[in-house]
């Protein structure tokens, strides 16, 4: 096992343990819920967050709806997410979107499961919002001159979810198909939708 994996084991099995101490304490929860919460987290991943993108992609009436209500309509598409307040924010031609949380690691995991180690960096978290255009290059991700680059910091009620723009070249594909051209990353706003290539 890599260090990486042994630290992120851990840190699972630390965030476990203190979440179930906490609601017994206080009484809240049984420790049965605790475990259904847990295998419930453990369903999300990030084709959840793909299909609510590609559904947008596909239909304005929910993308509007999207933009206005992110909890609301993720909930029209049967995806549940337990109360969350979801604000998604759209890329387009003259505005990138970027997801950070500075204070910890807030992160739509909903709709996109754990998040990457490299999110909860003291390096992401700070440089994200002083130097994003710096980050976004180490990505592999230059953008235009002209293009804003608008962060987003999350906090523990409310998670940002970016709503890539839908790529060119994709107007043979079908809903299902665009929604594999959406990756975790383009989620969080360090890429961009992909190429269709990847699934033709
Ligand atoms: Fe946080």
């Amino acid at each position: 096992m890599s260090a990486e994996h042994a630290h992120s084991d851990r840190s699972a099995e630390h965030l476990e343990r203190a979440f179930r101490e906490l609601l017994a304490e206080k009484g809240i929860i049984s420790d049965a819920a605790v475990s259904e919460r847990l295998e419930f987290m453990y369903t999300r991943t990030p084709a959840l967050g793909a299909r609510v993108v590609a559904r947008a992609w596909f239909d304005p009436g929910f993308k509007e709806r999207l933009l206005e209500d992110g909890s609301a309509a993720v909930t029209e598409l049967g995806i549940d997410i337990r109360g969350l307040r979801l604000v998604v924010v759209e890329n387009t031609a003259v505005l990138h979107n970027l997801v950070v949380c500075t204070l910890c690691s807030c992160y739509p995991r909903m709709l996109l499961g754990l998040p990457p180690d490299w999110y909860k960096s003291v390096e992401y978290r700070a440089r994200a919002v002083r130097e994003p255009r710096a980050v976004l290059a180490e990505f592999g991700l230059s953008l235009p001159g002209d293009v804003t680059v608008r962060v987003h910091d999350s906090t523990a009620d409310m998670r940002y979810l970016v709503l890539p723009a839908r790529p060119t070249g994709t107007d043979a594909l079908g809903e299902a198909q665009c929604a594999e051209l959406v990756s975790r990353d383009a989620m969080i706003g360090v890429a961009l939708a992909g190429s269709p290539s990847n699934v033709l």
